[in-house]
């Protein structure tokens, strides 16, 4: 934002925290046949039915899990939301609520938190959920999001951590190491920016990273895809911390081992770049960057044929016996172990 395009500051003390929670939340009406009774009561009501109530919570701290230097607030209300989603999608379920907690300082405006929540509504239409509740506070210092979601699922969809076995096969459903490197470009433009104010960042060239940092999406489409296929993946997680610590998770969780194949990592042509222009291999980026919000899932043998279709999915490696290890077959033709703080661990 330029120094002329001043964006109006109205102090929250003016309207209260009532009057700011009903501004922000007012006439929006609900889309989920399970949502009994949204804001306005002291809880909120989601009937049931026969199914498994799923829940996921996430907290974010400014200046721990997000820079306001470089992250919209809108764009940060959005990814609050869909790294919860995420969450549940990784169980095999559908996300149905979310509520919304927020601690604020004075610094925030009743138009700032207007951006947040234009944000965290936009991530709601698209996904299919409602906002049903939360809470408000302030704080001595910067701002914390705590988004909490409810899905729901048949106890026979879900999909633990810990059901992969031996020859199943591993994939995952979009690029790896893009929201590291966007981070990366965000970082960089920052401190350039620190020292020299004048210059305008140069950020254009790297949207499609930058936009994988800022505005991730949740994998919905493969959730659809499965219960269409009516394929059960024997194991899943979303991948926030970077593949080699989500296998480890499977992998401990199932008690097996893993092979993945480098040359099927999916990466993306702006990453492999840009990870050369930061001095960095790709691989390690894909393996330990981590927030990219796609879904690691390994599937039985005989389900080959139906994830051969999947719109976007890529298959990388095997489940083994846990005395193999879980191992990286480079490119090179070398073979690696995976270990979760693998940086600059794969090529000399
Ligand atoms: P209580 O005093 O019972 O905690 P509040 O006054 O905090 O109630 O909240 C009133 C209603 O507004 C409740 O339905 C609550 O869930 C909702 N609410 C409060 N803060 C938020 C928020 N930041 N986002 C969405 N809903 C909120
Ligand atoms: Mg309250």
């Amino acid at each position: 934002m330029s120094n002329n395009d001043k964006p109006s500051f109205t102090d929250i003390s003016t309207i209260g925290e009532f009057g700011l929670i009903s501004q922000l939340t007012d006439n929006k009406v609900s889309v989920q046949p399970s949502t009994i009774k949204s804001i306005g009561d002291d809880a909120a009501i989601i009937r049931n039915e026969q199914e498994c109530t799923v829940v996921c919570t996430d907290m974010l701290v400014e200046g721990i899990h997000f820079d306001l230097m470089y992250t919209p607030l809108k764009h940060l209300g959005y990814k609050a939301v869909v790294v919860n989603l995420s969450d549940i999608y990784a169980m095999n379920a559908e996300p149905k609520q979310i509520t919304v907690s927020v601690a604020i300082s004075s610094k925030y405006s009743v138009e700032a938190m207007q951006e947040l929540y234009d944000g965290i509504y936009t991530a709601c239409k698209f996904y299919n959920v409602d906002l049903v509740g939360g809470d408000t506070t302030s704080s001595p210092r910067g701002m914390v999001i705590s988004v909490t979601a409810v899905g729901q699922a048949n106890q026979q969809d879900i999909v633990y951590r810990n059901g992969a076995k031996k020859g199943d096969i591993i994939c995952v459903t979009g690029d790896l190491g893009a929201a590291y490197l966007g981070l990366q470009i965000l970082e960089r433009e920052k401190q350039i920016f620190l020292e020299h104010p004048g210059v305008q960042p140069e950020l254009e060239p790297s949207q499609y990273l930058i936009e994988r940092q800022l505005k991730p999406e949740a994998q919905r489409g493969a959730i659809a895809y499965f219960r269409k296929e009516q394929i059960i993946p024997t194991s899943m997680i979303d991948i926030s911390d970077g593949l080699a610590s989500e296998i480890m998770h499977i992998c401990s969780k199932s008690g097996v081992g893993a092979f993945i194949e480098e040359s099927k990592v999916p990466i993306h042509p702006d990453s492999e770049k840009t990870a050369i222009d930061f001095k960095l291999d790709p691989i390690t980026c894909a393996l330990h960057g981590g927030e990219d919000f796609e879904l690691l899932f390994t599937i039985d043998e005989k389900d080959l044929n139906k994830i051969r279709y999947m719109p976007e999915v890529f298959i990388i490696g095997e489940i083994v016996d846990a005395a193999d290890g879980i191992k990286l077959h480079t490119s090179g033709g070398n073979i690696h172990e995976i270990t979760a703080q693998g940086w600059n661990h794969f090529r000399q």
